[in-house]
């Protein structure tokens, strides 16, 4: 067995890196373990792979964002927030920019430049990383944590466990911080999809791949206005994985295309394209292939709509119905809800309150959060909160 490390990582996710980021800058000797081959296997994956890092919104957006605890971070946000998380990598040359909804990219539009950003630094403070290792156990004797790999063992006086939560297990989330959790006796709260694309009974091929910007799913009191997708399932994109939070199966929901104009608006626009068959007035509104759907029902001019057809145009418009079949599984959805249960953890160290030395960090925690840069930076900063706390 190799000396004792003051702290160890067991996880190379954006959590991790930032834990054994935070850490070395404190002056520990710290050993960053994973098991995939690189680092940041998920992370690679946001944003359509370049990198969704973080959100540049102000502390209101952020605890908007993070709908499933959010409030817990108030004192992690205190320490390191996203503003942090952008200094971080502009100052170690990463240029940046911001997308619509506050999401923030490398310049690059490459996954890559954040992660080996992450690493570089990690190597620059002398951190040490492994890779190609999976630890299978973890107990802790007389102070010291020890723990094992296939052919090794390690030990050190503080852990970090940031290994994610279940989602997308092939990324490598598989579940093993919570069986750390369980060993150490803490209560794990119950997983669950989150961020989950959502299962249809709408014609899917006919527009399969269409993405539209900024429309209004509607689910009873819920609203939620963001880019949508139609897939081969049903739908995707911010506005279906948020609205996956309030649905199960069996729902219909109302989409309205076109959220900024009234019905008075359309009715004015009908009117002054009345010559137009419908088909060509809708294409001026929405994508042509998604005109077409709309406007089969109705193949002549706007004109010769009767008022019952250009009511059912209007509702078709502003409050398309879609039944809800059900949602992905926890396995397919992006997000895990659910995790450590926080009443278990300092929220100014993300220590266990029963176990000293032993911190959570990132998805392994119950924090779950909107894709669009929430849950990276919840990740980034209690990684670097967790990795912060040193050893005297
Ligand atoms: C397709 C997709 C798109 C997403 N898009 C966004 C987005 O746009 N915005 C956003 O905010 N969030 C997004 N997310 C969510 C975000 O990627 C995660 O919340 C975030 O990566 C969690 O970070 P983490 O460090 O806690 O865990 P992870 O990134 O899951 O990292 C955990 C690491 O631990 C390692 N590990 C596990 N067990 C062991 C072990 N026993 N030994 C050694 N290593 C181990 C794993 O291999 C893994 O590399 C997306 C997720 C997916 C799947």
């Amino acid at each position: 067995m190799t000396k004792p490390f003051d702290t160890i990582i067991i996880g190379g996710g954006p959590a991790g890196m930032m834990a054994a980021i935070s850490s070395c800058f404190y002056g520990q000797k710290t050993l960053l373990i994973e098991k995939n081959k690189k680092l940041g296997k998920k992370l690679a994956g946001t944003g359509g792979g370049r990198c969704n890092v973080t959100n540049n919104g102000d502390l209101d957006d952020l605890m908007a964002g993070i709908p499933g605890n959010g409030r817990f971070l108030y004192s992690v946000f205190s320490q390191f927030d996203n503003h942090d998380i952008i200094a971080f990598f502009e100052e170690n040359g990463v240029a940046l920019k911001v997308e619509d909804h506050g999401r923030v990219f490398p310049k690059t539009d490459k996954s890559r430049t954040i992660i080996d950003c992450l690493e570089r630094k990690i190597n620059a403070l002398g951190g040490q990383m492994l890779t190609q290792t999976e630890v299978v156990s973890v107990k802790k004797i007389d102070g010291l944590f020890h723990l094992k790999a296939a052919n090794q063992e390690f030990s050190c006086q503080k852990l970090i466990v940031t290994t994610g939560g279940k989602s997308y297990p092939s990324t490598g989330s598989t579940g093993f911080g919570h069986e750390i959790a369980r060993h150490f006796k803490l209560n794990i709260t119950e997983l669950e999809a989150a961020e989950s694309p959502l299962l249809t009974d709408f014609p899917h091929k006919t527009l399969q791949g269409i993405s539209l910007d900024d429309v209004t799913l509607r689910y009873g009191k819920h609203l939620i206005t963001h880019d949508l997708l139609f897939t081969h399932f049903g739908l995707s994109g911010p506005a279906a994985l948020r609205l996956s939070s309030f649905v199960k199966g069996g729902e219909i929901v109302e989409l309205d295309f076109l959220p900024t104009q009234s019905q008075d608006a359309l009715n004015a626009f009908f009117e002054a394209h009345r010559d137009k068959t419908v088909k060509n007035a809708l294409k001026q509104l929405l994508p042509e292939r998604l005109a077409d759907f709309l406007a089969q029902d109705f193949p002549k001019p706007l004109k010769q709509l009767t008022p019952r057809e250009t009511s059912s145009l209007l509702t078709n418009l502003k409050a398309f119905p879609i039944q809800i079949t059900g949602k992905m599984s926890l396995a397919k959805s992006f997000v895990t809800k659910g995790g450590v249960e926080l009443k278990e953890i300092d929220p100014k160290t993300l220590e266990s309150k029963k176990v000293p030395g032993l911190h959570f960090a990132g998805e392994v925690l119950d924090i779950n959060a909107h894709t669009g840069g929430f849950n990276i930076t919840a990740a980034l900063c209690t990684g670097w909160v967790a990795g912060s706390v040193h050893i005297q």
